[in-house]
């Protein structure tokens, strides 16, 4: 099968990808060894660019979920994993950070090609991977457990336990990026895990899994199982020997886990879907807020949670934003994501395609006006679509309430502080929230009352793993990266000694 990567980037770096991609089919990773599915079925995925088949990947299911937690569960009794030394574990993830660094540009050639975003922006992807395994390789050692004040004659101290088998089930948005927000704090605090990528980005995952191998992690400790959501994903979320499932995706297939998870009550975090309110004041740095708030919607095609997608104007800015905004839109180099000067690429998959396309019909129904974009892209192979902005818009609109998940924001006019609070706080999500103004006092006022878990002040959608990130409302729940990840993965046990 002949691997479609294009002409246009550097030999090198596509020489590595060309070569992962060319071969026999891409398998399973189970117990340190890599297997076909049970069924011998395989998928294909697609570069979204060109619609063309990148490589063959196993399709696995119930009975190698199975498998994989039978893996993961002899890994963590036999205490391979969880026994080791903090320090060693920590080594471990250093080790794993270096060889993603050592393979950075074949991983952003991954990316690009599976998921269709930028290459710049992949590039970005694969540094902050890096930056999560350091991180979590810092908390190896610093986990700590608490002496009580107990009675005289007793001694009470905790003990921060991993959790045990871990299910982890991805979307194809950030397909490196969120393998790191889960497994590497999931290592680092002890646990063993089963990871189940997205059927759309299956690649990045499966040479991530290549390279864990590289940095000779114990077999068992890490399995990656690709496939479909509905039986690979169902059979992992529903499994009674797996202890947690940490899951990023739709609110809807959220709802779905939570109800799997009850059969043996297994501990859940659900990272799920935005529709994130944009505020900017007249007095906002507008320059910047108008380049930041067209980055805050229209990164990686707009497939992004947290994405700012209603963006509400003061009453007398309203024109002037809405010019300025749709002239950054315009200006999007919208073409081949291979190529380092292109700023947006297609749409992850044919799916994604049609339901942004029937957002942009349901808009023109819903008698809101394009300022920029509403259709789709020029290109005649591909998934593209313009960067759009819409005015003429209502905040009790469907465009205006439902996800996109697409590079598409609407425009909302507000009057005063408070209107700007109440409009923005006025949806099922709860994910992101910005505000823009020169008034101090007011950007910590309006950051207090919007009701998002992550607010950005004078800029947008930074994500850092020092610091929490997670839901309120249907936006899910469990908090990852920053400190907050050692409640994920780990279980406290009080110890009582009488003396
Ligand atoms: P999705 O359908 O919910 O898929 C996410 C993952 O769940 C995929 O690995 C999928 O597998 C799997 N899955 C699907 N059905 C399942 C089931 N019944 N049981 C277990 N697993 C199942 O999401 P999507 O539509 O592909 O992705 C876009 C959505 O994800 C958006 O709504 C977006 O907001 C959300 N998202 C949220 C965050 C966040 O951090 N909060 C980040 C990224 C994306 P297959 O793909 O193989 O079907
Ligand atoms: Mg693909």
């Amino acid at each position: 099968m002949a691997a479609a990567v294009p002409s246009v980037e550097p030999a090198t770096e596509a020489a590595a990808a060309r070569r992962f991609l060319q071969g026999p089919p891409k398998q399973l990773l189970i117990g340190g060894k890599w297997v076909p599915a049970k069924s011998g079925k395989t998928f294909e995925t697609i570069n979204p660019a060109n619609e063309e088949v990148l490589a063959l990947v196993a399709e696995g299911d119930r009975a190698d979920i199975d498998e994989a937690v039978a893996a993961a569960r002899r890994a963590f009794e036999a205490g391979r994993w969880p026994s080791l030394g903090p320090h060693q574990r920590a080594r471990y993830l250093l080790r794993i950070a270096d060889l993603i660094e050592q393979h950075a540009d074949e991983l952003a050639q991954l990316i690009t090609l599976d998921n269709g975003k930028p290459i710049s922006e992949a590039t970005v992807e694969v540094g902050r991977t890096v930056d999560t395994f350091r991180y979590y390789a810092g908390w190896a050692t610093k986990f700590y457990g608490e002496t009580n004040p107990s009675a005289p004659d007793f001694f009470n101290y905790t003990l921060r336990e991993p959790v045990g088998v871990c299910g982890q089930i991805i979307p194809w948005n950030g397909p490196l990026s969120t393998i790191s927000w889960k497994v590497a704090p999931a290592l680092a605090f002890g646990n063993t895990l089963v990871l189940k990528p997205a059927e759309q980005t299956p690649l990045p995952a499966v040479r991530m899994g290549e390279l864990i191998c590289e940095a000779g992690l114990p077999d068992g400790v890490v399995n990656i199982v690709t496939g479909f959501g509905p039986t690979a994903g169902a059979a992992l979320a529903g499994h009674p020997d797996v202890d947690k499932v940490a899951f990023t995706g739709s609110t809807e297939v959220g709802k779905l886990i939570l109800q799997a998870s009850a059969g043996n009550l297994k501990r859940v975090s659900l990272e799920l879907g935005g529709k994130s309110p944009n505020v900017i004041f007249a007095d906002a740095p507008l320059e910047t807020a108008v380049a930041l708030s067209a980055t805050g919607v229209f990164r990686n095609q707009g497939q992004v949670c947290c994405a700012a997608t209603r963006m509400f104007v003061q009453e007398s800015l309203y024109d002037e934003f809405a010019e300025r905004i749709a002239a950054k839109a315009e200006a999007i180099r919208l073409g081949e994501p291979l190529d380092q000067t292109t700023t947006m690429g297609p749409l992850v998959s044919s799916e994604q395609y049609e339901r942004v396309l029937g957002y942009l019909k349901l808009a023109r129904d819903e008698g809101a006006q394009a300022k920029a974009g509403g259709e789709r892209g020029p290109q005649e192979r591909g998934y593209f679509v313009k960067p759009t902005i819409y005015t003429a818009v209502r905040n009790d609109m469907r465009i205006a309430r439902e996800e996109i998940f697409g590079p598409v924001a609407v425009l909302i006019p507000f009057k005063d502080e408070n209107d700007a609070v109440l409009q923005g706080n006025d949806t099922t999500y709860g994910l992101g929230a910005g505000v823009w103004t020169r008034d101090l006092s007011r950007a910590h006022r309006v950051a207090r009352a919007l009701r998002a878990g992550s607010v950005w002040v004078n800029c947008y959608g930074l994500i850092d793993p020092i610091s929490a990130f997670g839901g309120y409302k249907q936006s899910g729940f469990g908090r990852e990266l920053g400190p907050q990840s050692i409640d994920l993965y780990t279980q406290i046990k009080s110890v009582y000694v009488k003396l």
